[in-house]
């Protein structure tokens, strides 16, 4: 018997990436997994094949509040009621201040800030019913740094932090923690995008001297998610190597 066992954890964007990572940790640990993206067919492809029994893979846009509730309520007949919900789905539309489009800047609030409190309101009731919880917020450290050319995702990883701080101290006394995790550069998709001199100019302020890889941060939310954590809320966790301290 694993720490997680017997426990339902929905992830938000787990087939690729970050949140893929946290899928494959948290079934190990013995969570049977909500897969959830917006390509319905690849969230059923990932939930099929994580180690252990009884995972489901949904299609959802996190950023309609209509999908992320029905998501929830199929996960709950489906799987279980949820114990731990993982905001991990986010997007970035670069851009210089004086150039961001309209579309830019709502798309990325919309899924990345939005997206996250669609899913934390369609669980909490549940939790505070049964008095147990973990709700993990994944934001960056670009919301606690800022970053230029990225004014809509900073501002929407800085208002996960907020959103993790006031669910951190409304539910506490119903048995439900809520804290955010905050990655440095990890190796994965969304950062293959960076060009060879960018990776340099990162790596020059990185103290442990590499990017992350998606394991460093699925460990984090493995902790996190389990019993050893029982204390900690309202706690933004940053794993950089170092990088913002
Ligand atoms: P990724 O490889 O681009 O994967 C993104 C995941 O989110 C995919 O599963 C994608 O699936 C899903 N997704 C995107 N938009 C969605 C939406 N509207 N509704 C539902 N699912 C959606 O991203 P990643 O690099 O692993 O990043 C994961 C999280 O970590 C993000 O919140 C990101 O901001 C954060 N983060 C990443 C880094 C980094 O260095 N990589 C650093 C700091 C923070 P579909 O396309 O099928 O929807």
């Amino acid at each position: 018997m694993s720490e997680l066992t017997g426990k339902v954890a929905l992830i938000t964007g787990a087939t690729r990436g970050i949140g893929h990572a946290i899928s494959l940790e948290l079934s190990a640990a013995g969570a049977r997994i909500a897969v959830v993206a917006r390509s319905a067919e690849r969230a059923r492809e990932v939930a099929a094949a994580l180690p252990g029994e009884g995972h489901q893979g949904y299609g959802c846009d996190v950023a309609d509040p209509a999908q992320a509730q029905a998501t929830v309520s199929s996960t709950e007949t489906d799987v279980g009621p949820v114990d731990i919900l993982v905001n991990n789905a986010g997007i970035t539309r670069d851009n210089l201040l004086v150039r961001m489009k309209d579309e830019e800047f709502d798309e990325v609030i919309a899924t990345n800030l939005k997206g996250a409190f669609n899913f934390t309101r369609a669980v909490s009731k549940g939790m505070m019913k049964r008095r147990d919880g973990v709700i993990l917020n994944m934001t960056s450290v670009v919301g606690l740094t800022g970053n230029a050319g990225q004014a809509n995702y900073s501002a929407s990883k800085a208002g996960l932090i907020g959103l993790t701080k006031s669910v951190a101290k409304e539910l506490a006394a119903r048995g439900v923690r809520c804290n955010a995790i905050a990655p440095g550069f990890i190796r994965t998709d969304m950062t293959d995008q960076l060009t060879e001199t960018q990776v340099q100019g990162l790596l020059a302020q990185i103290p442990a001297g590499r990017l992350g890889e998606v394991s460093d941060v699925a460990a984090l939310v493995r902790f996190l998610a389990g019993p050893g954590a029982r204390y900690i809320t309202g706690q933004v966790l940053a794993v950089d190597g170092g990088m913002v301290m």
